[in-house]
């Protein structure tokens, strides 16, 4: 029987579920001082890996005797929404000197440009700025409205997609990085954006989940 290594958290999650089971996921995460939203990568990966069993409307129980390997098919199966980053924005108004800036000061491949009304206008990746550096003497008057792809031509992901479905988009589009969006109610055609995925998430995502099979 293969089991898995588990995080500090998770053996204290397992440990609650097999002293309280069954028990919501909200109860866990009260005993634990920690959000449900926090907890939901968490408890994905034990039941995956079969430590935990979710019953709907029940809640979890302990299963000693299911541990068993991640197949990759389950792990692509986790949701956007539980592993989406924080999305670094822009205003479509912005220069690109400050976008650039921007780009150095957070650490990210890729900016999103929001319009007026902060919906989803644009994505600007490092090329997109190199491309408008050269020869462009004057990047501080350059809006980057100017040089982002833009709507209608981004694509995106809702945060009920699976990773799946957005490491298949990231190759076919052959692009590193993804806005999550929701549509806006009062226009269909308007996205806020609410995280982004990028290659690195899916990595790290795999990356993560090999090191806690145990060998
Ligand atoms: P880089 O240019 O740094 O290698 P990408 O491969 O992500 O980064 O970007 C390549 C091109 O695709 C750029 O012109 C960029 O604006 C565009 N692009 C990036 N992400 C998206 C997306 N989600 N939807 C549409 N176009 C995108």
């Amino acid at each position: 029987m293969s089991s898995i290594k588990l995080t500090k958290r998770q053996e204290e999650i397992v440990q609650i579920v097999k002293e309280d089971g069954p028990i919501t996921g909200e109860q866990i995460a009260e005993k634990l001082k920690l959000t449900r939203a926090t907890l939901r990568p968490d408890l994905a990966i034990l039941t995956m890996a079969g430590s935990l069993e979710a019953r709907p409307r029940v809640g979890y129980f302990f299963n000693k005797d299911k541990q068993r390997p991640f197949e990759p098919t389950e792990v692509m199966n986790l949701k956007v929404k539980d592993y989406k980053g924080h999305p670094i924005v822009v205003q479509k108004s912005s220069s690109v000197y400050d976008a650039i800036v921007q780009m150095f000061l957070e650490d990210v491949g890729t900016l999103y440009a929001v319009d007026s009304e902060g919906c989803l206008a644009g994505v600007i990746s490092r090329k997109d700025l190199l491309r408008a550096a050269i020869g462009n003497k004057n990047l501080e008057d350059l809006p980057v409205s100017v040089i982002m792809t833009r709507m209608p031509n981004i694509i995106t992901v809702n945060p009920d997609e699976t990773l799946l479905q957005a490491a298949r988009k990231l190759v076919t589009n052959r692009i590193d990085s993804l806005p999550v969006v929701r549509e806006l109610s009062s226009n269909p055609d308007s996205y806020e954006v609410i995280g982004r995925i990028t290659k690195t998430t899916i990595t790290k995502v795999y990356l993560e989940i090999a090191e806690q099979k145990s060998v």
